[in-house]
Parts: structure tokens; sequence; C-alpha cells
């Protein structure tokens, strides 16, 4: 594949099509991945491709919700794996999340080869190879989990989520962050906390205000969760969106 030059004006982006393209060359990314970068660059561009505020103050909510959890879980797909996966194992390190590798069009070798990749690169809580529960409310192929990681977690990161999925994990009672530069898609919608922006933004600025969190107690900590809306903060992300378009 040809290198992007790194004086290329859309460097950052032609560099994220590389690794999504390579993803699917290698068999880690579902062509369907394809479909679905296109759809988040377009947002991204829209957004002038860099964080909104109200994706800030998302952020800063979903570390907050993360420090309170006490089993976190860090879901993984193809796409957030080739495109952020030293960030989401950093991630995974700080809170003490496993990563559970969790697919749409879930095939064995592609389980097989994410595992892998991950575990290359320092991953040393790899779950998803041998789902042992349901998601209720999904069909079957989709709706694999497992026991130590989703099934029982109460805080659950989902990158780049199908509705569907989403919306079924939050009926289980579950508490979702979800990472999805579209604020208007279903998982944006249902989630407990949606960050509205681009995942390789969205995880490094999630580290970091996990960071700043250090020095807060928890009454200050139970205050930022409760002061967040997140139709409300999806409402803003639309005005952010359109007042950078005029
Ligand atoms: P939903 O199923 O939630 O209604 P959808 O069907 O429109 O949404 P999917 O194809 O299921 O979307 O999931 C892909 C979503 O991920 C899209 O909404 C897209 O905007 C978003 N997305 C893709 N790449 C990125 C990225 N790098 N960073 C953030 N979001 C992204
Ligand atoms: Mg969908």
């Amino acid at each position: 594949m040809m290198a992007v030059p790194k004086s290329h004006p859309r460097y950052e982006s032609l560099k994220k099509r590389e690794l999504i393209i390579k993803g699917v060359k290698e068999g880690l990314v579902a062509e369907a991945g394809l479909i679905a970068h296109g759809r988040g660059e377009a947002f991204d561009y829209l957004m002038g491709e860099r964080t909104l505020p109200s994706g800030h103050r998302a952020s800063l909510a979903a570390a907050a919700l993360l420090v309170t959890a006490k089993h976190p879980v860090i879901s993984v797909n193809g796409n957030t794996a080739v495109l952020a996966a030293e960030d989401l194992i950093l991630l995974s390190e700080m809170i003490g999340a496993p990563l559970e590798i969790n697919l749409f069009y879930r095939t064995e070798e592609r389980i097989a080869g994410l595992t892998k990749y991950l575990e290359e690169r320092g991953a040393n809580n790899v779950l998803g190879a041998n789902p042992d529960k349901q998601i209720p409310g999904i069909d079957h192929a989709r709706s694999l989990c497992c026991d130590e990681g989703i099934f029982s977690a109460d805080v659950i990161l989902v990158p780049l989520e199908d509705g569907d999925r989403a919306k079924a994990l939050v009926d289980m009672g579950k508490k979702t962050i979800v990472i999805d530069i579209n604020p208007m898609s279903r998982s944006s919608r249902t989630a407990t906390i949606t960050i509205a922006d681009e995942l390789t933004r969205a995880i490094p600025l999630l580290i970091q205000n996990l960071e700043g969190l250090k020095d807060k107690n928890e009454a200050d900590i139970m205050k930022m969760l409760a002061d967040f809306d997140n139709l409300d903060n999806l409402k803003r992300t639309e005005q952010e969106i359109s007042e950078n378009l005029s």
C-alpha cells in the first residue's frame, strides 16, 4: 500500500483509512467496517475534525462514570482495534477493565486474529474467544458474550457499537459509554453517556480526563455525573455541528 506523505493535508484521515483497509486485508475488520468508517469520516468533516465542547463534557462525565465502576469492561471490535489498540490497552490497565472482543460479524478466525493482535501489543486480559453467556433479546451469533466480561459488567465502554446491541445492554441494566461520532445514531441515543467524537481523539482524551480526576473526591465525581444529561448533551452536539457549518 502507498504510504501517505506526512505533508499531505489529509494525512491523519488517510492514515486511518489505510489502517482500516489493511485490517480488512488481514481479516481483522469486516468489509462493512469500511462503510461504517466512511460514515464516521463524514461526521468528522462536519465537526471540523476536532473535539467539540459537548464531546469534552461527555468525556469528563465518562471518566467520572468509569472511576465509580466496580466491574468495567471495554468492548472491542475490528475497527476499534486497528485504529486504537495501544490506547485501548492503556485505558484497560488504568481502570482495571478487560478488553472483550465483541463482533457484529462474528467469525472464530476474526476473534482469534484480533486476540493475537491485541496480545502482541501488550494486552494481557483479552476476552471473547470463549463466550459462555448471551445478551437477551439479540439473535444468537450477535448475543454471545463472556460471564467474566460484558455479562457481569456494571459499566461497559462500547466504541462504535451497533444500535440494537447497545440498546440490549442498557435493557440488561448496564451503564454504557458509547463512542460514536454520529449524535443521531441509536447507539448514541440509548447510551448512558455518549462521546460523539472520533475514536482516535476520544480515547486519549478520556485517558487524560481520568488522570485529571485523581485529585477529585467522591462528592465531586458524583456531582459531575448528576449534572450530565445525555440527550441534552447530544442536542448541543447537533447545535455545535450546525454552528460549525454556518
Ligand atoms: P446505529 O446502529 O447506532 O443506529 P448506524 O447503523 O448508523 O448506527 P453502525 O454502522 O451500526 O451505525 O455503526 C457505526 C457507527 O460508528 C456510525 O454511526 C459511525 O458514525 C460511527 N463511527 C465509525 N467510525 C468511527 C470513528 N473512527 N470514531 C467515531 N465514530 C465512528
Ligand atoms: Mg447499526
